[in-house]
């Protein structure tokens, strides 16, 4: 039986979830989806997580994972079977690094729209792009200091869900264009907040509070490109 089943994703209620127990449901050539899973798929600017599954008492390891409709197909390197059981494990350090990474863009980001640089249009782990904007070398020093005092402040993040229809983007433009190019069809948003920092909708993982991001080694500003104020981050070890 192949029948298309929905993946329960287990990341996005608890984020510290490093090892779990599943069902498979669904396989082909190389790939496994599960009936639930702790593996986070490539998206929002955030790779994918990597590990192992442990069948039959056998390693089976997890090269890439990609959310595919409302299931979670994780590419291996070796056929599984249909009905088995397994234990998965996820290669936590990189984990840490990707969830550290991705919250600190969070963070950055809010900081500089704060300061009229936005809305953001794209970002990754290490880039950010404002359009329109005019960040100035003094509003990149005034961004890098204040993140520091709230990585030293240790700020929550916190994760909750709200219905679309509740939420208030307070004439917020970044927030208004994000909310149209979710499916209409998706009415239950999970939210993170830092403080009064930074607040967006976002399934990716991230970690608990803002010590655990530690702080920037670099913050620079690269040339504008078509209008677009590019920012480089780095974090230190
Ligand atoms: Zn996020």
């Amino acid at each position: 039986m192949n029948k298309m089943e929905d993946s329960k994703r287990l990341y996005t209620t608890d984020s510290t979830l490093r090892e779990f127990d599943a069902t498979v449901t669904r396989t082909g050539p190389k790939f496994a989806v599960l009936d639930q899973t702790a593996f986070y798929p490539e998206g929002g600017g955030q790779p994918s997580d990597t590990g192992k599954l442990i069948v039959n008492g056998e390693e089976v390891q997890v090269i890439k994972v990609i959310k595919r409709g409302k299931e979670v197909f994780h590419y291996l390197d070796k056929d599984i079977q249909l009905g088995a059981a397994v234990h998965g494990v996820i290669d936590w350090d990189q984990r840490l690094q990707f969830m550290r990474l991705h919250s600190g863009e969070h963070l950055l980001t809010g900081l500089f729209e704060a300061r009229g640089s936005g809305p953001k249009v794209f970002s990754s782990f290490s880039q950010l792009d404002f359009q329109p904007s005019e960040i100035t070398e003094e509003t990149l020093e005034e961004v890098w200091r204040r993140f520091d005092e709230i990585i030293d402040e240790d700020v929550p993040v916190d994760i909750y869900f709200t219905n679309r229809d509740e939420l208030d983007v307070g004439g917020d433009e970044r927030k208004q264009s994000f909310l149209e190019k979710i499916p209409k069809n998706i009415h239950e948003l999970r939210m993170v907040k830092i403080g009064d920092y930074a607040e967006t909708f976002c399934m990716g993982t991230h970690v608990k509070s803002t010590g655990e991001i530690g702080k920037l080694k670099s913050l620079r500003l690269e040339p504008k490109k078509k209008r677009k104020n590019i920012v480089y981050f780095e974090l230190g070890d």
